[in-house]
């Protein structure tokens, strides 16, 4: 019997902060308490992180990107003015590489029924070349590469629930048509890509969909984007397994965006996920962490889109968004099932 969930939890994370940041390692512990509150954690192995050989990180990441973080880790120096590293901040990058691997190898291989990697440092922003927006080495992207080089994998799909674009997951596989890329976000935001005409390029040409949401979109336009575009594009690619970048500040509560979900319109989004999955890869799907940074967010999203994973019923702690959601992402998403010929 498979185990009901694989989970990856970064053992000594909490040297990679930086007081005041909200980058911060409460958020891990934030989910695992929700988790451990509701009996979920004792459900799952918890699995150690692997060592990605430098095949899988040079498809990835340029031997220039690794160099530099290596070395500015190594002296404590920051990256950039919002992406700072500690000294023990390349080795824990390389676990939360590691670790997100491992949950999706465990679940490639069937070893675990379903996957949720608490990855930390995040990872969706960072690009081939560059650290960014919090981000070090592009966990997500290391995990599918794993699949594809490791495992067997040809055909994967990477979901981004995060608010923030995953731009640097869309740039690592821009011409690849391995990998199909799905993104919701709120835009205009951080980092400014993501528009609905980037769509990859090369053997990646239509293996990219963004759907940019304006601010205070909420449940609505989440349901939409996935019931009526990023599912049916799911039908049409058909990837072997699901990979999603869970970032839970999509949520009304949020203290660094504006669109309006709440815990239980993600858990929907992921039970739809699993359905899909069950029925054309096997149930192969796992979440990896991206961003959040309220905590009673990270709380109730983590515990709600745990259950959706496990088909349990979904817990919202927090309600629904107080304020009532905007509809201006009609005619976008309207525009991009036309650009998608759904
Ligand atoms: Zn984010």
């Amino acid at each position: 019997m498979p185990h009901p969930i694989a989970y990856f939890y970064p053992e000594g994370h909490a040297a990679h902060a930086q007081p005041g940041h909200p980058e911060r390692p409460e958020r891990i512990e934030a989910i695992r308490g929700s988790l451990e509150e509701a009996g979920l954690w004792a459900l799952g192995t918890k699995l150690k992180p692997i060592e990605l050989p430098q095949s899988v990180y040079q498809a990835v990441h340029s031997a220039e990107h690794l160099e530099r973080l290596q070395a500015l880790s190594a002296v404590g120096r920051d990256y950039d003015g919002e992406t700072y590293l500690t000294p023990q901040s390349w080795g824990l990058a390389q676990n939360a590489a590691g670790g997100a691997a491992a949950v999706a190898g465990a679940v490639w291989r069937g070893a675990a029924a379903t996957g949720f990697a608490l990855s930390r440092p995040p990872g969706h922003h960072a690009t081939r070349n560059q650290a960014m927006g919090f981000c070090l080495m592009n966990n997500i992207a290391l995990a599918a590469e794993h699949l594809l080089q490791e495992q067997g994998a040809t055909r994967l799909a990477i979901l981004d629930m995060d608010v923030h674009h995953g731009n640097g997951t869309q740039d690592i596989f821009w011409q690849r048509g391995e990998v199909l890329f799905g993104d919701t976000h709120q835009s205009p935001l951080y980092p400014g890509s993501g528009q609905l005409n980037e769509r990859g390029a090369g053997a990646g040409q239509n293996a990219t969909c963004n759907l940019p949401l304006p601010p205070f979109s909420g449940d609505a336009a989440f349901d939409a984007a996935y019931q009526e575009i990023i599912i049916p594009l799911l039908d049409r690619f058909q990837p072997e397994m699901l990979l999603v970048s869970f970032g839970f500040d999509a949520h009304w509560k949020d203290p660094l965006a504006a669109l309006q979900v709440s815990a239980a319109g993600y858990a929907r989004q992921v039970a739809a996920l699993k359905a899909w999955a069950e029925a054309n890869c096997g149930g192969r799907i796992m979440l990896n962490l991206e961003g959040g940074y309220d905590l009673e967010a990270a709380a109730a999203c983590g515990r709600a889109v745990t259950q959706a994973l496990l088909g349990e019923p979904v817990e919202d702690a927090l309600g629904p968004a107080p304020q009532p959601e905007i509809d201006r992402w009609v005619p976008i998403l309207e525009q991009a099932k036309q650009i998608w010929d759904l």
